[in-house]
């Protein structure tokens, strides 16, 4: 595995803070240019190169919500590096509940974005994941992630700079979460069930990626409330953060939105790991670019940790076999990563125990005759109707 930008803890990192008032084209072109002018980050270096832009594509959102990372930032970084005549893909990971992730792309607006900047845009689907190991990580030793992610030679991070009512912020080393594949967030949910060891998981997701050596936050229209879907409202914010270090970026960014120190646990507990030096901001000083962020109710976020693994559980799609369609092709069966699948010879059909079923999605995926729709139950639909209700949504 190729390594990530390591951190001696005496070593500066460079974080800038770059005022941009909008998402119009020139605005955002300068603002990213400026970004990298101060961090001292050359695009040149990648010139044959292969870079992955992976902005935060929660799932089928307009940009005028500020859920997902605005397209004009995906568009300015893609050219940006297009320009450096870098080989450049956007991507990201299947959904959780079985958004189809080409509605996502269009959705947001970030396919015609990358497709306009001359990017390729890349589905990381779940059949496409392997397990990556990393004796470093605290809860996950192993992580389910794309392995194409080893063919790049730069990630470069676009996220939303938001409020989260689980972990209060996500930005940065959150948004390494989206690449795990599809119906297997529910089940990290699961692993990570309360804020502490949730925030201790998505390090471990963050350390495992190789070579995410920029990070740029979307903080023009940030997200605040109870981030970091639907139930959050836009909010104003006019910056741009970048770092080539994750966590400085998000210790920046939280301090700006008015986090008390180590309130964030991924950035308490990333300065714990020694994985970020003394940080040094360039452009904005800190001070002058405060912006009090409504932060999460802390009952909602309390409760959060406790039932989600629940609802996510219940509300996650289950793939359901149409055996009208099924030729028993079996490309399911030795596709299924647990072995959920198999093929019943006494009643001729392919079956699934739903008990071993980790919901990643790949036999829906891969099956040739589309035999494998996603659903989901009646209860799972009437708690989702219950929660949009509850949310205003
Ligand atoms: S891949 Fe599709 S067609 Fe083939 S056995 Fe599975 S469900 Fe049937
Ligand atoms: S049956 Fe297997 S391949 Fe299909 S979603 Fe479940 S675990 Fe994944």
């Amino acid at each position: 595995m190729k390594q990530k930008l390591k951190m001696d803890s005496k070593q500066k990192i460079k974080v800038s803070i770059v005022r941009c008032s909008s998402y119009d084209k020139a605005s955002v072109a300068k603002a990213i240019k400026q970004s990298l002018e101060n961090i001292g980050f050359e695009t040149k270096k990648y010139k044959n190169k292969k870079v992955l832009i992976k902005p935060n594509i929660l799932g089928s959102y307009h940009p005028s919500k500020a859920i997902t990372t605005h397209p004009e930032i995906v568009f300015s970084v893609a050219k940006i590096f297009k320009e450096a005549d870098a080989e450049v893909d956007v991507g990201e990971s299947f959904n959780p509940f079985g958004i189809k992730l080409s509605d996502s792309f269009k959705k947001t607006g970030i396919q015609s974005a990358a497709e306009k900047a001359g990017a390729k845009v890349v589905h990381f689907l779940s059949n496409d994941a392997k397990e990556w190991h990393n004796e470093k990580n605290e809860v996950l030793k192993k992580v389910r992630l794309p392995k194409q992610l080893n063919d790049y030679d730069l990630i470069v991070n676009l996220p939303k700079m938001k409020t989260h009512s689980l972990v209060r912020y996500t930005g940065a080393v959150k948004n390494t979460f989206g690449f795990v594949p599809g119906g297997q967030k529910p089940t990290y949910h699961v692993v990570g069930k309360n804020e502490q060891k949730f925030s201790k998981m998505i390090l471990d997701i963050y350390q495992t990626i190789p070579n995410m050596n920029l990070n740029i936050i979307d903080g023009i229209i940030g997200l605040e409330g109870e981030g970091p879907g639907t139930a959050g409202r836009p909010k104003k914010s006019n910056l741009i953060i970048c770092s080539e270090n994750a966590l400085a970026a998000d210790i920046v960014a939280a301090e700006i939105m008015c986090f008390k120190d180590d309130e964030v646990l991924t950035n308490k507990f990333g300065k714990e790991r020694n994985l970020v030096g003394e940080i040094e901001t360039v452009g904005e000083k800190i001070k002058d670019v405060k912006i009090n962020f409504k932060k999460a109710n802390s009952s909602i976020g309390g409760i959060i940790p406790i039932i989600a693994p629940f609802f996510f559980k219940i509300v996650a799609k289950r793939p359901f076999i149409h055996q009208e369609k099924c030729k028993r092709c079996q490309a399911c069966v030795k596709i299924c990563p647990p072995k959920a699948m198999s093929f019943d010879k006494n009643k001729k059909k392919v079956c699934i125990n739903k008990k071993e079923c980790i919901m990643c999605y790949c036999c829906s995926e891969i099956c040739p005759y589309d035999a494998i729709t996603l659903e989901q139950s009646k209860l799972a639909k009437t708690l989702i109707k219950i929660k949009n209700r509850i949310m205003g949504e």
